[in-house]
């Protein structure tokens, strides 16, 4: 049987060694169009490959995919981050958990993941094709054909798309009969008019809870100042999971942020007035009681119009309730996005409903299979998006020799 993957990335890759490693008599090609195979995974998580996430139930871990959650679930229980981890160590990588659950080789470089599936790739035997850029693709009757940019004809009995977010695989997906949801920028920071706080580019706070008005999209957990506006893990997941009802917006519209997440309005009231009566001379500026930074906190307190000189003393009931109501409410109008350089994705793709999830094959085509960001899935940042790609890959690596 000949099985030809068309794209040299991450779930490329994978679904190839998958199959060869099941089926060995298999003849495996892979495509791949550029000069070097595994180019993004080269340049993720900054050149250190956040090949995965400490996240090992299923059920928690298909929350971090603002699309294809529900599919995912049952494809989590087949291949999930504890296969990926037991999938290198096998092969001499060993990973290794950072704080906040994102998981790295232990070397901090994403050419350690190159070499593994180099080595493996050579092992194999498995051929790989580069500067292989496919044009067309037709089936005829159980075959497919596809003519190479050089156009040269090469046959298959089965294909793998891998083509992660290339318009190219789009267009191949379509023409065999498949829909696609418009593809968009997902995990990008927001940009704010009239930016007030740029000088504190660089600051960033512990926890804070965002929220795009007129919706009911909101994310919560660190966030950091830019030059431009806001970042951090909170901005790009509200990025993601908002991703259709930003690009709706045109990326204008507006953000609420509540600075003071962990205490509810009263607890904030009662805090800022309890600090006044024991510290009456202090000065509203040096009022270091909430876990702002103390920067960003006499910028917040200019913000609302309040002097940070002016003493605690005299602050009245209604000036604290007001300011406690600035700190939960305050207001950002978004004007524009930036993409995140450390990692983007595309949201959109190939509508989930026409993939078998259980084997990844086209429910339209018989004997093409799809993995990695060419299906309308993505994860937020953290190593999610490389799973994605991991774990559709190896079951479509399976199912197609089967
Ligand atoms: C800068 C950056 C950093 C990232 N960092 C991380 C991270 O640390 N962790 C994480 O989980 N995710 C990260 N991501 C996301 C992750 O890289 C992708 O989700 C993942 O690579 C998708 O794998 P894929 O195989 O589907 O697609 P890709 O890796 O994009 O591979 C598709 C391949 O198909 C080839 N191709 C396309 N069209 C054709 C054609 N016509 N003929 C032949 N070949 C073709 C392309 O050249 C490409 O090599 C990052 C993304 C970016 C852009």
């Amino acid at each position: 049987m000949k099985i030809v993957v068309i794209g040299g990335g991450a779930g490329g890759y994978f679904a190839a060694l998958t199959a060869k490693k099941l089926n060995p008599t298999a003849e495996i090609l892979v495509l791949e169009k550029s000069a070097k195979v595994l180019n993004k995974v080269r340049i993720s998580g900054g050149g250190r490959c956040n090949v995965t996430h400490g996240c090992f139930d299923p059920k928690m871990l298909i929350k971090n995919y603002p699309r294809g959650s529900k599919e995912l679930l049952g494809a989590f229980s087949r291949f999930q981050p504890l296969d990926t981890i037991d999938w290198f160590k096998k092969r001499g990588v060993i990973l290794k958990q950072e704080d906040d659950n994102r998981i790295f080789p232990i070397s901090n470089s994403s050419e350690t993941i190159i070499k593994c599936f180099q080595n493996e790739v050579e092992k194999l035997k498995i051929k790989v094709h580069i500067k292989t850029k496919i044009d067309s693709i037709c089936k005829i009757a159980e075959q497919f054909e596809l003519t190479t940019s050089k156009n040269e004809l090469i046959t298959a009995d089965r294909i793998i798309l891998a083509t992660g977010s290339s318009k190219d695989g789009f267009r191949f997906a379509e023409e065999l009969g498949h829909t696609i949801k418009a593809p968009l920028a997902s995990l990008f920071t927001f940009n704010i008019f009239n930016f007030t706080l740029s000088n504190l580019s660089g600051v960033s706070v512990e926890k804070v809870k965002l929220k795009l008005l007129n919706s009911n999209l909101e994310s919560t957990g660190p966030m950091l100042i830019t030059h431009w506006g806001f970042s951090g893990p909170a901005a790009l997941k509200l990025s993601s999971f908002g991703a259709r009802v930003l690009a709706e917006r045109n990326y204008l519209t507006k953000l609420k942020i509540d600075w003071v997440v962990d205490l509810l309005d009263y607890e904030l009231i009662q805090l800022i007035e309890t600090a006044c009566k024991s510290h009456p001379k202090k000065q509203l500026g040096n009022l270091y009681v909430l876990p702002i930074p103390k920067n960003l906190w006499r910028a917040l307190c200019k913000r609302f119009n309040l002097s940070t000189k002016s003493s605690l003393a005299s602050l009245n009931r209604k000036d604290i309730i007001n300011f406690s109501k600035s700190l939960k409410n305050d207001t950002f109008n978004i004007c524009g996005k930036t993409t995140n350089k450390e990692e983007f994705v595309t949201c959109g793709g190939v509508s989930l409903s026409e993939i078998e999830f259980k084997t990844m094959e086209s429910k339209i085509c018989k004997g093409l299979f799809f993995c990695g960001e060419i299906i309308d899935i993505d994860g937020i940042t953290g190593g999610f998006n490389f799973q994605n790609a991991w774990t559709t890959g190896s079951i479509a690596g399976s199912a197609v020799i089967s």
